[in-house]
């Protein structure tokens, strides 16, 4: 087993079960990609057990803090088990699921989510790269019946220095499946679909605005950044009457189309606007329309901590034209899916947005990812997603 020994005072995020090691911490030893290798501090304790990835910053992921523990299949199947477990646990719906959320289910680079009869794996690490055939037979044992498809192709695959790779790892055929989600029937394609296929982690938040167009009677509503039509086919659901997706994505937005015949809404009460949000809220503020509620869920605008200055710009601007669309006692649910964007952050830069508005709006309410994306108290990184349920005052 190959020794990698930490700088003096480097052991102390390990020893808060943090699972990440950067390569500046690393005083010797080294390993292939994805190997697993005994990590000691700078006077020889054992600290963890951990993959090595020899491209990326993030030079060692931990598997595991006890010594006694072996890195083998039984590992990864106990692992994967337990995953399992817990989203059952939780009277979660494991047909539309993620299953395996990463770093907070001891599984660093590796996402699980199940569509129907199709599992999706991203191997996002070395680590995860080299037993990726140990997992597809572990998951095959779990989830008996299922198909496993593979979706590696994020970019974090580039800083990991491994190539994309995608496509069927056990079974095969269409990749196109209809999963269920808050009493809707939702297309997914596993293949050509952003992600794994689908943004599981905005269940909840699409469960919530369904019930806040119920409640409060919303008519006119904006979906910005819409991709399938999540939020919209939310809003239908929820009563309103006129619903406006925007997203650049044709396929996407032909799909939402889709989305609403086969959940037997009636057509002319959506539109669809295949183009670029900003420039169409910039248009929308020009002729004088006005919305009941605007959802504002873009893509991941900071991929990196030095994106973070540009990013807050992009989400001030968004948010600034969204809020001149809404008329007093109008809501705006916004999102920020950016990890390096803080919940903190988010906030004061909706804030400035108002400001900037000229529109004051409070907080109703606070969301994140569902439960399927579980949040590891060692690990403050695993949450990415953060919404506001704003009212306009
Ligand atoms: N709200 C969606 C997920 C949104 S993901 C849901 O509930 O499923 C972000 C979407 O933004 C993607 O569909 C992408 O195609 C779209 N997008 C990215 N940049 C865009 C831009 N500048 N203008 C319009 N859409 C954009």
């Amino acid at each position: 087993m190959k020794v990698i020994r930490l700088h003096p005072g480097k052991d102390r995020s390990l020893l808060r079960r943090h699972p990440w090691v950067f390569a500046s911490s690393i005083a010797k030893g080294g390993a292939d990609s994805g190997e697993t290798v005994r990590v000691e501090s700078a006077d020889g304790q054992f600290l963890a057990w951990a993959a090595f990835s020899p491209a990326s910053q993030i030079r060692l992921r931990v598997w595991s803090f006890e010594q006694t523990e072996r890195i083998d299949a039984a590992f990864f199947a106990a692992r994967l088990r337990v995953a399992l477990e817990r989203r059952r646990a939780l009277g979660l719906d494991l047909t539309a699921c993620r299953l395996v959320h990463g770093e907070s289910d001891g599984l660093p680079g590796c996402i699980v989510d199940r569509y129907a009869d199709i599992v999706v794996l991203q191997a996002g690490s070395a680590g995860i790269e080299r037993w990726k055939a140990v997992i597809a037979d572990a998951l095959q044992d779990l989830l008996p019946g299922t198909r496993l498809y593979e979706r590696s192709d994020a970019a974090l695959r580039e800083r990991e220095g491994l190539p994309a790779a995608t496509g069927w790892l056990r079974g095969g055929g269409d990749t196109l499946v209809e999963i269920a989600e808050n009493g809707l029937r939702l297309q997914v394609d596993v293949a050509t679909g952003h992600k794994t296929g689908f943004y599981l982690d905005q269940r909840d938040a699409r469960a919530r605005f369904a019930d806040l167009v119920r409640t409060q009677r919303l008519q006119r509503v904006l979906n910005c950044f819409s991709y399938t039509g999540g939020f919209s086919l939310a809003a239908l659901a929820g009563g309103a009457e006129q619903v406006t997706s925007i997203d650049s994505s044709a396929p996407a937005l032909a799909l939402a189309a889709q989305h609403v015949a086969r959940n037997g809404f009636d057509a002319a009460r959506t539109t669809f606007v295949d183009a670029d949000v900003n420039a169409t809220l910039r248009r929308l503020r020009d002729t004088g329309a006005q919305f009941d509620a605007i959802v504002l869920d873009p893509p991941k605008f900071a991929a990196t901590p030095q994106q973070v200055e540009r990013a807050a710009r992009a989400y001030k601007d968004i948010n600034r034209l969204a809020l001149h669309l809404l008329p007093p006692g109008g809501w705006l649910f916004t999102f920020s899916c950016s990890g390096g964007v803080s919940a903190e952050l988010f906030q004061k830069i909706v804030a400035g947005a108002a400001l900037d508005a000229g529109a004051d709006a409070q907080i109703v309410a606070r969301t994140g990812a569902g439960l399927d994306h579980p949040l590891s108290l060692h690990f403050p990184e695993g949450e990415y997603l953060k919404g506001l349920l704003l009212r306009r005052s």
